[in-house]
């Protein structure tokens, strides 16, 4: 089969640029059981259905930040699916909006160690096109596993991809609430699960390590990158691999 075109020609002759097909997410269909897996990880697209997240013109096609989210998990699953240490849950597995309580309902019930949620930033208003580059929402900047699972993401994909990090890369929550919702997900998460993990040892008070990426920002030139063939799931490689590594070195913890 041929492969699709990334873009195609309209009426008037301008090249417009066409989304690629989004792959459907690998499900875990094992139990959220300890034996055999030392890591249960939470995978959560930002936003979904009604609920679009940012939105940017792209070559006269209407990108949205949801859409850009479920890529990325969906390859994240993709490239976690064969490591016989990792369960992962997912919020949602197509386009549906999913409120952001459900969001977090499940972590007692499979016991999660980490709640890993996927966005795509946007400037202000006011300020479009002025930021751009990576960076991670934690809860609170004691919380010393989050900051440093935060820390070790963003290195990562740093490194493999030419997005920048920001120059405050990692932050907590209070600075975040204006531009997202989902950041209560993480609140939310803390006071309802105090269950100590192997991940979390000595840190129970805070509850499931969450952090919240922010892969760049839809209105600069980071979506270039973001829609360029391949890069999207090069974006989900790289997260898996590091859950990977986070998971071998879970492995008798
Ligand atoms: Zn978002």
């Amino acid at each position: 089969m041929a492969r699709k075109k990334r873009t195609k020609k309209t009426e008037t002759g301008m090249e417009k640029f066409v989304f690629p097909p989004i792959p459907k997410p690998v499900e875990y269909k094992g139990r959220f059981s300890r034996e055999g897996r030392s890591l249960i990880v939470v995978l959560d697209a930002g936003h979904g259905g009604f609920d679009t997240g940012a939105v940017a013109d792209y070559k006269g096609t209407r990108i949205m930040e949801k859409d850009l989210t479920r890529a990325i998990v969906s390859y994240i699953t993709k490239h976690i699916a064969d490591d016989p240490n990792i369960a992962w849950f997912l919020t949602r597995k197509g386009d549906e909006f999913v409120g952001l309580s459900a969001r977090t309902k499940e972590l007692d019930r499979i016991k999660a160690d980490l709640f890993l949620s996927i966005h795509i930033n946007a400037a202000p208003l006011d300020r479009k096109g002025e930021a751009q580059g990576m960076e991670a929402y934690i809860a609170r900047m004691d919380d010393e596993v989050s900051y440093s699972i935060a820390e070790e993401l963003l290195t990562a994909l740093a490194e493999g991809t030419s997005l920048l990090l920001r120059e405050e890369p990692i932050k907590a929550n209070d600075n975040l609430r204006v531009l997202h919702n989902s950041i209560r997900v993480l609140d939310n998460s803390r006071q309802s699960y105090s269950r100590l993990r192997p991940l979390q040892r000595g840190n129970k008070r805070l509850g499931t390590p969450g952090v919240l990426l922010e892969i760049g920002f839809i209105d600069s030139e980071d979506l270039d990158y973001l829609l360029c063939e391949g890069n999207l799931e090069l974006i989900g490689q790289i997260i898996a691999e590091r859950l990977k590594d986070l998971a071998g070195r879970m492995k008798g913890v």
